[in-house]
Order: C-alpha cells, then sequence, then structure tokens
C-alpha cells in the first residue's frame, strides 16, 4: 500500500462523510421547506376565498376596509409562497449535489471501518508515513510516556530523513504543576535539537475553576479540553500557514497516550483522524506512537536511552499530572499533598482556600480539606516523606538500572 494513496482515501473517506453530513441537513431543510410551502399555500387559498366572498379585489375600496385588508393579506400570503417555493428549489438542488458523493460510501460505519483499517496499517510503516507527512508535533506534558513519545519519533525521524519537520508543543498550566515542568520539557525538546512553543492558556488551572465555580471531573474534563487540547489548533493553524503549501497539508500530531493506562486509552487507535482539527487545508492524524507500551517498557526506555525524567517520580507518585489532577484518587493525593509539604509547597492551601471559596469540594467524595488533613496525620504518624534521584528506576527495574542511569545522566 503507498502511504500517499492510503493518505489520500483517508481525506476522500473524510469528505464523504462530511458531504453525508451535508447531505442530510440538506433533506431536513427539504422537508422543512415542504412544510412552509403548504402552509403559505393554505394562507393564499384562505385569503383568496375570503377576497372573493366579499365580492372580488375589484370592489376594493378606502370605503371597503374589509375586503382591503384581505386583499392585503392575500399579497403577503402569495409573497410567502413565491419565497417558500424558491426555498424549495434551493434545498432540494443542494440535496442533488451531494447524491454522487453519497453512493460512493453510504454508510457511516463502512466510512468509519475503512478509515480506521487504513491508518492501523500505515501506524505499521512510521517511516514511511514520516516521509509522507509535512509537519510532525510531538504534544509533551514532559511526563514519562512523553519522553519515551518523543524519543521514538526523533528517532523514527531521523531513519526518515525527516528531523526538519518536527516540532514540540508544551502546555504550561501555571502554578498547578509541579516546579520545573516547563524547564524539563525544554530541556528533553533540546536534547534533540528540535523547535519548542509554550502554550499558556490565560488563567491556568485555577484560574479556570475560580471562573467556573467548579472543579473539572471525570465526565467534564473541562481542564483537558479548554487548556490543553483547544490551545492546540491555532498552534496547527499558524504553523501550517508557514509551510505555504499549495496542497493540503498532512500533519502527524504525536501523544505519548499508552493503551495501558486505563480502559478508554485502551481503545484508542494508534494512528487516529483528528475531524475536530482536520480541514481542507489539512489532514492532522493523531499518533499513539507509544499505544503498546506497557509501564515498565516505558522506564526500560527511559534507563536504555539515558532520558531525563522528572523526580517527582521517584516520590512514588505515577504520573506527572497537575499537583492534584481531578482524575486522581485519595492515595495519589494524599501523597502530592505529604510531597507538597516536603517541598514546603503552597499549593495544598491554596487549593483548599479556592475550594471554600467556591463551595464545590475537589471531589465528589471528599474535600481537599480532608485529604490535607490525613496527609498530616500520616507525616506525623509515619515522618515526611522522603526519596532520593532514581528511585523511580530502583522501583521499577532495580538498583543496578538506577546507578547504571545516574552515571549516564551525569557523564
Ligand atoms: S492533569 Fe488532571 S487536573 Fe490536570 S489537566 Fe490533566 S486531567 Fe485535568
Amino acid at each position: 500500500m503507498r502511504t500517499n494513496n492510503a493518505l489520500n482515501a483517508v481525506e476522500m473517506i473524510r469528505c464523504a462523510g462530511k458531504a453525508a453530513t451535508a447531505f442530510r441537513a440538506a433533506q431536513h431543510a427539504l422537508r422543512e421547506a415542504h412544510d412552509e410551502h403548504r402552509a403559505a399555500q393554505a394562507q393564499l387559498n384562505h385569503w383568496n376565498d375570503h377576497v372573493h366572498a366579499l365580492g372580488g379585489p375589484d370592489r376594493a375600496s378606502p370605503a371597503h376596509s374589509a375586503l382591503l385588508a384581505a386583499t392585503h393579506e392575500l399579497q403577503e400570503a402569495e409573497q410567502k409562497v413565491r419565497k417558500a417555493e424558491a426555498r424549495l428549489h434551493r434545498t432540494s438542488a443542494t440535496l442533488q449535489g451531494h447524491r454522487p458523493t453519497l453512493n460512493r460510501y453510504p454508510l457511516p460505519r463502512n466510512r468509519a471501518r475503512a478509515t480506521t483499517v487504513l491508518l492501523d496499517r500505515l501506524a505499521d510503516h512510521p517511516v514511511d508515513l514520516m516521509r509522507a507527512a509535512d509537519l510532525i508535533i510531538i504534544q509533551t506534558s514532559a511526563g514519562k510516556d512523553s519522553i519515551v513519545a518523543m524519543h521514538r519519533t526523533v528517532t523514527a525521524a531521523k531513519a526518515a530523513g525527516c528531523l526538519h519537520k518536527v516540532r514540540a508543543m508544551h502546555c504550561d498550566l501555571g502554578s498547578a504543576e509541579w516546579p520545573g515542568v516547563r524547564e524539563l520539557a525544554r530541556r528533553q525538546a533540546e536534547r534533540y535539537g528540535i523547535p519548542f512553543l509554550v502554550v499558556t492558556p490565560g488563567g491556568g488551572f485555577l484560574g479556570m475553576v475560580e471562573n467556573r465555580g467548579q472543579w473539572p471531573d471525570a465526565k467534564r474534563r473541562l481542564c483537558t479540553s479548554t487548556l490543553k487540547r483547544d490551545p492546540t489548533g491555532p498552534v496547527i493553524t499558524t504553523w501550517v500557514a508557514e509551510l505555504g503549501l499549495d496542497r493540503q497539508a498532512i500533519v502527524l500530531n504525536v501523544m505519548g497516550v499508552r493503551g495501558a493506562e486505563s480502559v478508554s486509552r485502551a481503545l484508542k487507535a494508534r494512528l487516529a483522524l483528528d475531524p475536530r482539527t482536520t480541514s481542507v487545508n489539512r489532514l492532522v492524524l493523531t499518533w499513539n506512537i507509544i499505544h503498546e507500551l506497557s509501564e515498565q517498557e516505558v522506564w526500560q526506555e527511559i534507563a536504555a536511552n539515558g532520558l531525563e525524567y522528572h523526580p517527582i517520580y521517584d516520590t512514588g507518585l505515577p504520573r506527572l499530572s497537575c499537583v492534584y489532577c481531578v482524575l486522581a484518587g485519595p492515595e495519589w493525593l494524599i501523597l502530592a499533598t505529604r510531597v507538597c509539604f516536603a517541598l514546603e509547597l503552597p499549593l495544598p492551601e491554596t487549593y483548599a482556600a479556592l475550594e471554600r471559596r467556591i463551595g464545590h469540594s475537589f471531589k465528589q467524595d471528599f474535600t481537599l480539606n480532608a485529604i490535607i488533613a490525613a496527609a498530616r496525620m500520616l507525616d506525623a504518624l509515619d515522618r515526611p516523606v522522603t526519596w532520593r534521584r532514581g528511585d523511580a528506576l530502583r522501583r521499577h527495574l532495580g538498583p543496578a538500572a538506577a546507578d547504571q542511569y545516574l552515571a549516564t545522566l551525569t557523564s
């Protein structure tokens, strides 16, 4: 299968899908136009009968006001009928215009299936995919999965002679994140010599919560959609415009999403069309380049390639997310709070104050106040948490791998 042909087919199927949507809209409009025409015609008939019952339009005079009013209504009804007829013709023509495309891809499930199969095959050939692409964007959070995704992307891009197409983008959520995340993301990109852009959504995470008076939750993850996904579109628009192409650009949007992380992530494809960002001038494909990797394999790749990871993993926290992630369970929120105590970060109090101010509990089942109280208790019973650089690797791969990694980092 030739990569460009497959990409063209994906775009054709997408256009057919759009045509099908437009066709359904035109069908709806046609039905409405029919209804409108019928109603206007009924009005016209009514006023016609009425005028003739009053003696006909020729008898209209200022003295005969009922007839005059009826004649006026009749004229208006005639106009409405003419307009309804024109709309009927327009919608009918639109409908006919969509028929040829529709007949080629009649069923939505066939379109979706064909796209999935084509993209799955393309994902097996990363080098060809990169050669066909015009722009390769790595969305990096600076977390462990992102750095492995970046490493794999850059390795494949070098093999394809496409490193010049690669850029990295990091979305900075401000004070909601652990210290040093943005700087680490920059260093990771600099290691490979790829352009790096930081997107800073106005107000950050805490500003968004303050404005809404509510915390996001698993069902309404406004934090990811508003703060991470939405700012991406304009950046892609700018970068595609800079390419100056006179055809549709192929954009690969690389993410560090792994199937092993959750059921919903397991259901994601390795390569998928992003219909929200795709348009006539860009075909955007989301590329989950490390989708099949386990957590252990991620750490192995980090160790084997001396990739710099954030020290927060050494504390035992499994993710470099916001300090207080709305998706995290109480166990991780308590540990995050204890780490904040150890690092003397003011975040627990900042969040608790915000929670009191908006009167909305951080999680449905418990408040952050309760989390902070539990963290204090554990610190008192046990002792404050401590960690050493390399602890994440010691836990996952053993002490020898950690020592070797630390030696690589410092050499
Ligand atoms: S890390 Fe958690 S809280 Fe932060 S943006 Fe992502 S889902 Fe929202």
